[in-house]
């Protein structure tokens, strides 16, 4: 039996710290939990509802029991296996995945374990397709944790003193049309996101992706589309590129919800163009765990679920209450939020100041007992991204809690000026 001090003490000690100062600001010592639903439940029988299904993964809701049972009944005969033979559930996935692809853009799918390995083979299939060797990506994206999704992360933190990295990447402004200029005939690929998270669930103006594809077409370019966020309903649509109606990519990178949030999964979706162009490869991809069985049978109970219940649907309804109230309550407090944006179920909060955030989401953790978290490196911003279904009380229990943490900052911050 390990103490709660206990634990807490060995994971500041031994392990990566990576979002520790997160659990450090909020719920410094819930090291056991389980749960449920769009709920979450410390061991003392705490709850919280989950408004940010940790960026989209619990999208459905965690454990979600469709999921859990594809899961179960893989696990008892066979969880992964050693390519000896043909993969049902990576087979059924894939043609499922193809099926309800955007403009039926795709040929074929890889899967692995984790977007940023999507990511990367997106990466090889644009340079190995076209031959070249630039790439260009957006400022203040993130695209992953391996070198090549790294390499092509807008946010330059994550990049400083590891470079150089892969050689030929930009970085254009997100939603500028005449910044497209930079794909030429020498570019392998642009790698963007249809509704930016690291600029804060940002929207590009219609024309923008239409643009691009258009760009892509002339110069040869490769249009990797990254839906790791966005795919599978998070938009209010099934993909985020469905907000820009005919624009068709070329490769489409998902991870995140696409398991159900229960195993990891990646997939890289791609093109009869980069099929073709790859087929001339006895191998070029493999992955020892990429697109194991149980994984792949989470995953098709997952997407089941997304398209049959018509989450992308669910989530445009509760899209427009969240967005009433978190809009309302930003005209409250006109001198701490600088904007509230966002679409479907994908909303961002962004401060005047941080000062105010790093206040505001342990409040709302901690007090009000709604999971919330700041952005990846941008602190003045809060993230809300609660599950696809979520029921409109909850949404309205959301906006009543960031409406009661403002209030009690601007209280503090009153009374420390006095
Ligand atoms: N692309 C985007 C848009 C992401 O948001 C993320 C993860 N936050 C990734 C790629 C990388 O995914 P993973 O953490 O599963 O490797």
């Amino acid at each position: 039996e390990r103490t709660i001090e206990q634990t807490v003490q060995r994971y500041q000690e031994h392990v990566d710290p990576g979002l520790g100062f997160y659990m450090q600001a909020t719920l410094g010592d819930v090291v056991e939990w389980e749960a449920h639903g769009n709920e979450v439940r410390d061991m003392r029988g705490q709850t919280w509802y989950d408004a940010l299904s940790f960026m989209g993964v619990f999208g459905i809701g965690h454990r979600h029991p469709k999921v859990v049972q594809a899961v179960r009944d893989q696990l008892d005969r066979m969880p992964m296996n050693a390519r000896y033979f043909f993969n049902k559930p990576q087979s059924d996935l894939a043609a499922r995945l193809i099926e309800i692809a955007p403009q039926r853009s795709v040929k074929n799918v890889f899967f692995s374990n984790s977007g940023s390995e999507a990511v990367d083979v997106a990466l090889k299939c644009a340079k190995f397709t076209t031959g070249r060797q630039e790439i260009i990506s957006t400022v203040e994206s993130y695209h992953g944790v391996t070198v090549g999704a790294v390499a092509v992360s807008g946010m330059r933190h994550f990049r400083e003193g590891i470079e150089p990295l892969l050689p030929g990447v930009r970085f254009i402004p997100f939603g500028d049309v005449s910044a497209l200029d930079a794909i030429t005939e020498k570019t392998a690929g642009i790698i963007i996101e249809p509704v930016h998270a690291g600029l804060g669930s940002k929207m590009a103006p219609p024309g923008y992706f239409a643009a691009l594809r258009e760009r892509c077409d002339r110069t040869g370019a490769i249009f990797i589309d990254d839906e790791v966020q966005t795919g599978l309903g998070r938009t209010g649509k099934l993909w985020g590129i469905d907000h820009h109606p005919g624009v068709a990519p070329d490769i489409i990178c998902m991870g995140k919800v696409l398991s159900g949030g229960v195993m990891p999964l990646g997939a890289t979706l791609y093109s009869e163009r980069v099929a073709d162009a790859i087929s001339k490869r006895l191998i070029f991809n493999t992955s020892t765990f990429g697109g194991g069985e149980m994984a792949c049978a989470a995953g098709l109970a997952a997407v089941n679920v997304i398209v049959e219940e018509d989450l992308a649907g669910q989530a445009a309804r509760g899209g427009e209450v969240l967005g009433a109230e978190l809009r309302a309550v930003a005209q409250r407090f006109p001198n701490i939020i600088k904007e509230v944006r966002g679409v479907g179920m994908m909303w961002t909060i962004e401060f005047s100041d941080w000062l105010a955030s790093f206040f505001v989401f342990p409040q709302m953790i901690r007090e009000h007992r709604i999971l919330v978290a700041p952005h990846l490196n941008r602190i003045d911003m809060i993230r809300i991204s609660p599950a696809l279904n979520a029921r409109h009380e909850d949404l309205v229990r959301v906006g009543q809690a960031l409406g009661a943490s403002l209030a009690s900052y601007r209280e503090l911050d009153a009374s420390s000026r006095e």
